[in-house]
């Protein structure tokens, strides 16, 4: 029955809109609400502004059953969330003694006298049910509209909790979270995360459009959201469902599509990063791995080292940025550097090839490289970088990475790791 939910998220405060406060309520709320099946449509900050809230409540309730909002329940002129929800639906406000007592007794725990203001943190708009705040001294307030029981298919379920997170944060998680779990029964969302590397957003987009298109038609449909990083890509996979077996299957065979159509630029379905896959598959064979890196400065090692229990594959890296260090390090012979310059192929080939025989691992990577501003020319221009693995048989490659330093130094490590990948499961 709660196929097709879908919620709306009002994040109120006018702090929320100056440069010193971020929104992350709503973040928190669209966690619970997705582990609930329930897909967020659309989420708004909005200031304390009555005509703002009012056109913004009005929309989210023409569209969507469910509708979270945090903030602006506190005791002040500014605050106006319960005030507009309760005129739009209608619904008068009408003081809770309970609450009223409730308040008095947290101002007198700490000897204080409950401020006249705070009253109007008592209204509660006729028929809603007051939600308590450990926390705090806003109640939360819950509200199904139409109340009546006969009500179904169009029923709203409004919560207007209070902005502060930590006292917001129980209350979504506590009673909302069982509210809801009611009104959805089995309905979750189901997701698979699939990352690709070697090829950017729009060839990626090109190769698996015409598999997720087909998606969208069946029911329940998978929805794909492209998302572009660093030399990755990944691609999210969500499906609401009641029927948790039904979903998997689908979903992996989804998936199972896709990984036949990326081939070896797909690195993992399981969400794992690219570097805990190449640490995987050199666990697997038992090898270790060492690094010689020069416009890296150590980026692709470190990245390697991210990963918890690296040390049983990662042997050792040489940062090699001067042409001696590549010399007395890496063997590498001074005439080669002189004939093709320290940014070549034939250079990074004897780097990875130096590592290897110098530390006795399985397999050596070397990366050298122009990372800019400056030291580019014509023929080999900033971002242009030499990348080698050497395994026993040598596979070398060039790039031209755009970008600045950092993004060429990214890349290149990017690169580096996924070249080693690739030559693990050829
Ligand atoms: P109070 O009774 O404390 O006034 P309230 O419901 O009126 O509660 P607000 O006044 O809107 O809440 O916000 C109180 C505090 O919570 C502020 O410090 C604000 O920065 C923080 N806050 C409010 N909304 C959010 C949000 N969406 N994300 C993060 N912090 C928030
Ligand atoms: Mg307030």
């Amino acid at each position: 029955m709660a196929d097709g939910l879908t919620a709306a998220v009002l994040a109120v405060g006018s702090e929320l809109l100056t440069p010193h406060k971020t929104d992350t309520n709503s973040l928190y709320v669209t966690k619970v609400l997705n582990d609930l099946g329930i897909a967020v449509a659309f989420k708004a900050i909005v200031g304390d502004d009555r005509a703002e809230l009012t056109s913004h409540v009005v929309h989210a309730l023409a569209r969507h059953r469910v509708l979270i909002l945090t903030g602006g329940l506190g005791p002040t002129d500014d605050d106006l969330t319960r005030e507009v929800v309760a005129a739009h639906l209608g619904l008068p406000l009408d003081e809770d003694p309970a609450i009223i007592e409730a308040m008095e007794r947290r101002f007198a725990a700490r000897g204080w006298k409950m401020p006249a203001v705070n009253r109007r943190q008592a209204m509660v708009p006729r028929g809603a049910t007051v939600l308590p705040n450990p926390h705090g001294t806003a109640p939360g307030l819950w509200i199904e509209h139409p109340p009546s029981h006969e009500a179904t298919g169009g029923k709203r379920y409004i919560a207007l909790l209070p902005g502060p997170p930590r006292e917001m944060m129980p209350m979504m998680d506590g009673d909302v979270r069982r509210r809801l779990e009611k009104i959805t029964g089995s309905v979750r969302l189901h997701r698979r995360l699939v990352r690709v590397a070697g090829k950017g957003e729009s060839m990626v987009e090109e190769i698996v459009q015409p598999i997720y298109s087909q998606w969208l038609n069946q029911s329940p449909p998978i929805v794909t959201t492209i998302l572009a990083g660093l030399g990755q890509v990944e691609l999210h996979l969500v499906m609401q469902s009641g029927d948790q077996a039904k979903a998997s299957q689908t979903l992996d065979a989804a998936v199972s599509d896709l990984a036949t159509a990326l081939g070896p630029d797909l690195v993992s379905t399981d969400g794992s990063v690219l570097e805990a896959v190449v640490g995987d598959l050199l666990r697997a064979r038992g090898w270790w791995v060492a690094f010689a890196e020069s416009c890296t400065g150590g980026l692709a090692t470190s990245r390697m080292t991210d990963v918890p229990g690296s040390s049983e594959y990662v042997e050792r890296s040489i940062v090699a940025y001067s042409n001696r260090a590549k010399i007395e390090l890496l063997d590498v012979p001074e005439a080669l550097i002189a004939e093709h310059g320290a940014v070549s192929e034939p250079v990074a080939a004897a780097m990875a090839a130096g590592i290897r025989k110098r530390t006795g691992v399985n397999v050596g990577v070397a990366i050298t490289g122009i990372a800019g501003p400056g030291g580019g020319s014509e023929q080999k221009p900033v971002g242009t970088v030499c990348i080698a693995v050497d395994g026993g048989e040598t596979r070398v490659r060039t790039f031209r990475f755009p970008g600045g330093r950092e993004m060429v130094k990214a890349m290149s490590a990017n690169w580096a790791i996924d070249l080693l990948r690739r030559y693990l499961i050829r």
